[in-house]
């Protein structure tokens, strides 16, 4: 090897040792007399120490060559410092070095390998393999890993089996779009990129494994937003025999044994909320429940008072913000603005101020008198210093308004704490969900999904009323995973494809062979995939999933580094029989 230690080891017992450390050249600082050198790696920063004098002349003009991240290799001997440094782990000892070898000499980076970098997002992506050097990056994939080695431990604990299932498979309509990959052999045909294994388990499940996961690779072909990648990590399981409780229980189980065994965490058991709670409480499937600040429905109580707003309004329904009653003017526009935005989409906002001295002063103050305001005051619980912001209209859209302001409210009074953690199951999911572009009902997890036993009979009826055995599990406000109890005969998998407007042809065309396994012996099964990228994000205390991701691609889907998506030569179009316009042409 080409070293005796790393970077991060050397303490002060090691004092008076022969060593030799190799690393990359974070800085070095030179006083004329004495030159110090920061080595480092990825376990740490060691010091090493060059003295005119002490130190041969022409060692000292070698150090004095080196620039920032060079390779180098260094032999010396392990002496206390002069003046500690108890911020690093290495910080009581320096290396007196009595000799320097620069395995590989390196320009100067595009940016500084700093924790806090002076290079943009483009740049970083770039030189990606740079940006790794840097803690922040480093760490996050640590954690990824640490993820990864606990969620296998736990899962093979349970005697989960890892299977691999196929990454060239077929595409199917529902869901989102599939990546495809033409087939060389097969002119015209194409294989498409899984967005998620979930025929394959359902198979394994027939099959007999009864308890499977993977790690694994899915792809998307969505719409760029934010924070989207195309290819993305799941945790991804299945497992026979079990009825929705026992998949539950095992999957808390799974979380809870990640927040111990990563960040030290006893996360209490995780509570349980139905769809339709979530929504009229939270306005939201996914509610961040690190804080309360539910709705209260007002609309009874504002009624036959001539505002014309809230006469029309089918709901009106609002948060108590605690402790902002004395909002100024501009605070409160402020506010009025946020969710009058395009994205938002309300008309207004009304607000009620239960000032700190007891006074009442509103928005509405024209239609409603005081004792109209203390009746709503009451219902949301108010204290004085508390202000009431009230939305108007109809029912869904008014809820996910509503949903908007309570997390901008809930950022800005600082509840959203990114080291304080809230894990909800939401379950009861509706089975359908109408699309207005199709102008049909399209499954809400996937038409694999069972629906609750007791509103089959309402597929003919009042199809969107129909609940499914879904559930999500949701921390801090955002949906880590979901999963359901699947379908397992062949007429119910049947009914379920022609009430999403498959025909029968298609319906055998497109997933014949699943239908087909269902009667060959398939048991009671279920499942659930966790967004494993997501889920780092989250356990680490970022916004991003990026950085939890070693070479992700920007929010145009491009990667920037390799330079990809990207043609390919005319003889490769050939081969595959494809005609493509020339972009450049
Ligand atoms: N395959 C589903 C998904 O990717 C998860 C599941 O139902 O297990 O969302």
């Amino acid at each position: 090897m080409l070293r005796t230690h790393t970077c991060g080891e050397l303490k002060l017992g090691d004092a008076g040792k022969q060593v030799t450390l190799a690393g990359w050249v974070q800085r070095t600082r030179d006083k004329g007399s004495v030159l110090w050198i920061d080595l480092r790696d990825r376990y740490g920063i060691t010091q090493l120490i060059f003295e005119e004098g002490k130190t041969e002349k022409s060692l000292v003009d070698n150090a004095r060559s080196v620039g920032r991240e060079y390779v180098i290799q260094v032999e010396g001997t392990v002496v206390e410092r002069l003046s500690k440094n108890d911020k690093m782990a290495t910080g009581d000892i320096e290396i007196k070095v009595s000799a320097l070898h620069v395995l590989n000499a390196a320009k100067l980076p595009p940016f500084t390998i700093e924790d806090d970098t002076d290079g943009g997002d483009e740049l970083r992506m770039k030189y990606r393999y740079l940006d790794l050097r840097r803690n922040p990056v480093r760490e996050s994939l640590q954690l990824r890993h640490k993820m990864a080695q606990q969620t296998r431990a736990y899962l093979d604990g349970q005697q989960f089996i890892e299977v691999e299932t196929p990454v060239l498979i077929k595409s199917t309509p529902e869901g989102a779009r599939d990546f495809v990959v033409p087939s060389r052999i097969h002119h015209g045909e194409f294989y498409a990129l899984p967005q998620s294994p979930q025929t394959f388990k359902q198979l394994l499940m027939v099959s007999g494994f009864d308890r499977y996961y993977q790690i694994v690779k899915c792809f998307r072909d969505e719409d760029l937003r934010a924070d989207r990648q195309p290819e993305f990590t799941q945790i991804d399981c299945e497992m026979a025999f079990i009825t929705q409780e026992d998949i539950l229980n095992t999957f808390e189980g799974l979380i809870r044994h990640l927040f111990k065994n990563v960040k030290g965490i006893d996360l209490p058991s995780v509570p349980r909320m139905r769809y339709d709670d979530a929504m009229a409480l939270y306005g939201s499937d996914k509610p961040d429940t690190r804080f309360e600040m539910k709705f209260v429905e007002i609309t009874s109580n504002t009624r036959g008072k001539n505002f014309p707003v809230f006469e029309s309004a089918q709901l009106v329904v609002g948060i108590n913000a605690k402790g902002c009653s004395e909002y100024s003017r501009k605070q409160l526009d402020e506010l009025t603005e946020f969710v009058k935005r395009p994205q938002v989409g309300a008309k207004g906002l009304v607000y009620v101020q239960y000032r700190t001295d007891g006074t009442i002063k509103s928005s509405v103050d024209k239609f409603y008198s005081a004792d109209d305001l203390k009746v709503w005051l009451e219902k949301f619980n108010a204290a004085p210093g508390d202000l009431l912001l009230i939305l108007s209209g109809e029912e869904y859209q008014t809820r996910k308004q509503l949903n908007e302001l309570r997390l901008l409210m809930g950022e800005k009074l600082g509840l959203r704490d990114k080291q304080k953690f809230s894990a909800l199951w939401v379950m009861d999911f509706p089975l359908l969900e109408w699309n207005e572009e199709t102008n049909r009902y399209h499954a809400m997890h996937h038409p694999f999904t069972s629906p609750k036993r007791e509103d089959i009979a309402l597929l003919d009826t009042d199809p969107g009323k129909v609940r499914a055995n879904a559930y999500d599990m949701v921390i801090n406000g955002t949906e880590v995973g979901g999963g359901s109890i699947r379908i397992h005969d062949r007429p119910t998998q049947q009914l379920m494809f022609t009430h999403l407007g498959f025909t029968e042809d298609e319906a055998r065309k497109q997933f014949g062979f699943l239908m087909e396994a269902f009667e060959y012996g398939a048991p009671p099964h279920g499942g659930i995939a966790f967004g494993f990228d997501r889920l780092c994000s989250i356990f680490g205390g970022a916004d991003s999933i990026r950085d939890f991701i070693a070479f992700p691609k920007n929010n145009a889907g491009r990667d920037v580094m390799i330079d990809t998506p990207s043609t390919i030569s005319e003889e490769q179009l050939k081969e595959l029989a494809l005609k493509v316009p020339n972009p450049k042409a």
